[in-house]
């Protein structure tokens, strides 16, 4: 994403009729000149301090905006670099509004395998430490979430009790391997815990996104993000498709389908045509070809704010929520919405052995 925010695309860059634009777009979402406005950002601290000036550069507004930075764990344990936890928070003070406390995953946890406990118990420990650092040295600006790892009962309770003393602003989660179970369990037990500003790691997809939102109505905020709208596009040029977005249209030089026309109403689709999204790597400047990339990457988030509003406005009818869910097939969802209302009802252990079995 963060090479795609460097330009500005031109009128000519876009095939389209030039009476249909007077004016130059710009491939973000918040500037004057985006395609479309919406009101909040993440950004990895990994990549920000690149900028010091970070918002300043990319002209992130200060006000009606909700801009959150991780804390760059992720690419810590990843790409195995060093990053100072007072380096992190002083970035974060000068950029955000919300930051996250810089933890340490564990080592063989990837977004699909689930390491061992002892890993675990390293990791927690190791983050601790961060942890503390930028405690001593927060004075209250940004507001910091505090990370906690964990998909199960007794991982989220070790790491939430061995880092208990230190108050953040609120907590972070983030389940792996990133499913419904995961996700219901995170969201309930951040309930338990009673922290009113959470936000949950790469809570998106169709048939988990419902679980955020319907759990809302227990915190004052509740954040996600996602990496997929963008990634795929910028990776695969993967377009989501409007009515149904587990399935995707791939674009890009080797797209052999047969259409003629973007099936999407959205701002991006009505500027771009398919043309636009075929440009491949290497055949034009590496500036149109990310110009593709990005477009897609719009269109995907625009689609899936469609199905968060949808799904938002639909949720204050707990009944019409779950007959939609479950007409789209999605039962698994709606089984962990009841226990999210199970373990508010009778408390989060309870309803955990009671759906999960018991609590190790
Ligand atoms: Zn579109």
């Amino acid at each position: 994403m963060q090479k795609s925010l460097k330009f500005k695309p031109s009128i000519k860059d876009l095939a389209i009729d030039a009476l249909k634009i007077e004016r130059e777009y710009s491939l973000d979402w918040w500037s004057h000149s985006s395609i479309f406005r919406y009101n909040a950002l993440m950004v990895s601290s990994f990549y920000g301090m690149k900028w010091g000036n970070f918002r300043q550069f990319y002209n992130i507004p200060k006000n009606d905006f909700l801009f959150v930075a991780d804390s760059g764990g992720y690419q810590v344990s990843t790409q195995k670099v060093a990053i100072e936890p007072t380096e992190v928070l002083n970035w974060m003070e000068a950029n955000v509004d919300v930051g996250m406390t810089l933890d340490v995953p564990p080592l063989d946890m990837s977004l699909k395998v689930v390491g061992t406990f002892e890993n675990f118990k390293l990791a927690a420990r190791h983050s601790k430490r961060n942890y503390e650092i930028m405690y001593k040295n927060w004075n209250g600006k940004p507001e910091l979430l505090k990370v906690i790892q964990g998909g199960t009962a007794d991982r989220l309770d070790y790491w939430y009790n061995f880092t208990k003393e230190l108050e953040f602003t609120g907590l972070a989660f983030s389940p792996k391997p990133v499913n419904e179970e995961t996700l219901a369990i995170t969201l309930a037990y951040a309930n338990h815990v009673g922290d009113k500003k959470v936000h949950v790691f790469l809570g998106t997809s169709e048939n988990i996104s419902p679980i955020t939102i319907y759990a809302k109505k227990f915190f004052d905020r509740l954040t996600f993000d996602s990496s997929t709208c963008t990634s795929s596009a910028t990776r695969f040029r993967n377009y989501f498709l409007p009515y149904n977005l587990s399935k995707s249209i791939t674009f890009g030089g080797q797209y052999k389908g047969k259409l003629k026309h973007l099936s999407c109403s959205c701002p991006v689709c009505k500027l771009a045509t398919i043309d636009d999204f075929r440009i491949e790597k290497g055949s034009h400047a590496t500036k149109t070809a990310s110009l593709a990339g990005s477009l897609i990457a719009l269109h995907n988030i625009y689609v899936y704010l469609q199905y968060y509003d949808f799904l938002i406005a639909l949720s204050d009818d707990e009944e019409a929520y779950r007959t939609f869910l479950l007409s789209r097939g999605l039962n698994n969802t709606v089984k962990m919405l009841d226990f999210l209302d199970l373990a508010e009802q009778v408390g989060f252990y309870d309803a955990y052995n009671k759906v999960f079995g018991q609590v190790p």
